[in-house]
């Protein structure tokens, strides 16, 4: 029989973003050491779930480590990080001889004194186990993919969709090929070649994403070639590992599986520029939206998006909206468990002065001092995901000014769904503008309820003009920061 070891740890770490990560933000995410069975359906606790499903149905027996993941934030604190590393560790030495290894890592988590963390975890981890013990790995594509996370792993399996809806694909492919792997039908064999490149590479759009996405799973299962994965890399860290790579995993061929991955990694090189999200300035964005007629303008606030490590508390934008007279608008979420409880304690419908927002650090800029209808109340919300799973967002407050419904939340999210408006008292079908603190996740969802969606160069510590950011262990050359970074490749 089988003996499978299965463990979820991830997040991804701004570390332009200067106030502390640790472990209250996965008690809002996700955090449980009783096995994967007994956490909620959500995205972070998918995988764990495919891999326990599929081996329980086969057998197998199952032992389980830690399950914690949490949104986007800054460094972690050095304790919290190798805490619970070790206890992932010790669970695995306890668990004593192990056939198998899978974790579902995000690939993009920094904490004090650690530059790449999986890398760290996942060498102690073969350290653990030996050479003969098979060890996978998923990832998220926007991972600081290194040498060490590679030579650590036998198979390391990324999401292919951006914004993310394959989560649990990636995980049925990772169980399958470590299936194939432990019963001797393959030897898998990994390269990774660097692209040099960073930047937001939607899959979903029109542009050459979908077709490169495509490409890779025709690849997939012909002439030895077993899995592929682009990492779009993750830009708002600076750490020498950030920037896309390329992935592939041949059978018995590791000079295949060089050259499969440069001949990857240099098409997705040539289509980078047309690749790239592209951003409007806040104010030609709000211009916009005021002088619009019929269906909402969605603007999406993408510099302080939790999703990418922003603390999720800046007022930029419904400034704007509040200085353009726009009152058909909504905006959320904005981080702010102060305001939420003022809330409450005031109730509904009552009428006050709130200062919102503008608390977290620095970036997070002013706050919003402002007279507020407070017009709805909600202890333990949560919003739909992916159709079915219910994300929680902790407690919300819903509060009106000058015709702008304001949502916010006691703990750091995003917007996954309409539902995160809709399911809070709040009709999207007559307003003229929708704001929302997201980078691009919420882009399909939307789509149906918008006439326009602009990505907004707001400031806040993930703002998109690269070269603004103060860029220290970054390896250079890298586009588009570098002009040679094509000579570069072309060596
Ligand atoms: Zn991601």
């Amino acid at each position: 029989m089988v003996k499978l070891f299965i463990a979820t740890f991830g997040t991804e770490s701004n570390t332009f973003a200067t106030y502390p990560a640790g472990k209250a933000d996965f008690l809002d995410g996700l955090w449980c050491k009783t096995g994967i069975s007994n956490a909620p359906v959500s995205p972070w606790s998918g995988p764990a779930k495919v891999w326990y499903d599929r081996a329980a149905a086969l057998g197998w027996n199952i032992v389980e480590g830690l399950h914690a993941f949490a949104q986007p934030a800054g460094t972690l604190s050095r304790k919290f990080y190798e805490d619970a590393r070790d206890s992932i560790l010790n669970d695995l030495r306890a668990a004593g001889p192990v056939d198998a290894v899978l974790f579902y890592l995000h690939g993009a988590m920094v904490a004090q004194g650690y530059d790449d963390c999986e890398g760290d975890l996942v060498a102690r981890a073969r350290a653990i186990i030996g050479a003969d013990t098979k060890l996978g790995i998923e990832l998220d594509l926007h991972a600081h993919m290194g040498q060490t996370l590679v030579d650590s792993a036998d198979l390391i399996v990324l999401f292919k969709t951006y914004p993310h809806i394959d989560h649990n694909d990636r995980a049925h492919d990772l169980f399958e090929l470590m299936q194939r792997t432990l019963s001797g039908d393959i030897n898998p064999t990994m390269a990774l070649f660097d692209c040099k490149t960073m930047g937001l590479f939607p899959t979903t759009r029109s542009g050459p994403m979908p077709r490169f996405v495509a490409d890779m799973i025709d690849a997939e299962g012909q002439g030895g070639i077993l899995s592929l994965s682009l990492n779009h890399g993750f830009p708002w860290a600076d750490v020498p590992l950030a920037g896309a790579k390329m992935l592939a995993i041949t059978d018995d061929d590791p000079k295949y599986a060089g050259d499969i991955a440069e001949e990857f990694g240099r098409a997705f090189f040539s289509i980078r520029q047309a690749a790239a999200l592209e951003f409007t300035s806040m104010d030609e964005a709000v211009e916009i939206a005021a002088r619009s007629q019929g269906k909402a303008v969605l603007l999406a606030d993408v510099s302080d998006q939790t999703g990418g490590g922003a603390p999720g508390d800046t007022c930029y934008m419904v400034r704007a909206f509040l200085d353009a007279g726009i009152t058909r608008a909504t905006f959320g979420p904005i981080w702010d468990p102060a305001a939420v409880e003022m809330s409450f304690q005031l109730g509904l419908q009552a009428k006050t002065l709130l200062r919102v927002g503008g608390k977290s650090e620095p970036q997070s800029g002013p706050p919003l001092d402002i007279d507020v209808e407070i017009i709805f109340l909600k202890r333990e919300a949560s919003q739909e995901s992916d159709g079915t799973e219910d994300v929680p967002i902790g407690d919300i407050a819903v509060i009106r000014c000058k015709g702008v419904d304001i949502v916010l939340t006691s703990i750091r999210t995003n917007v996954y769904s309409p539902s995160f408006f809709t399911n809070h008292g709040i009709c999207l079908t007559d307003k003229q503008v929708i704001g929302v603190k997201n980078l691009f996740k919420h882009t399909d969802i939307f789509a149906p309820l918008v006439q326009t969606q602009l990505y907004v160069a707001t400031p806040g510590v993930c703002q998109p003009d690269f070269w603004r950011l103060d860029f220290k262990k970054l390896c250079r050359p890298i586009w588009p920061l570098d002009d040679d970074t094509l000579l570069a490749l072309q060596n």
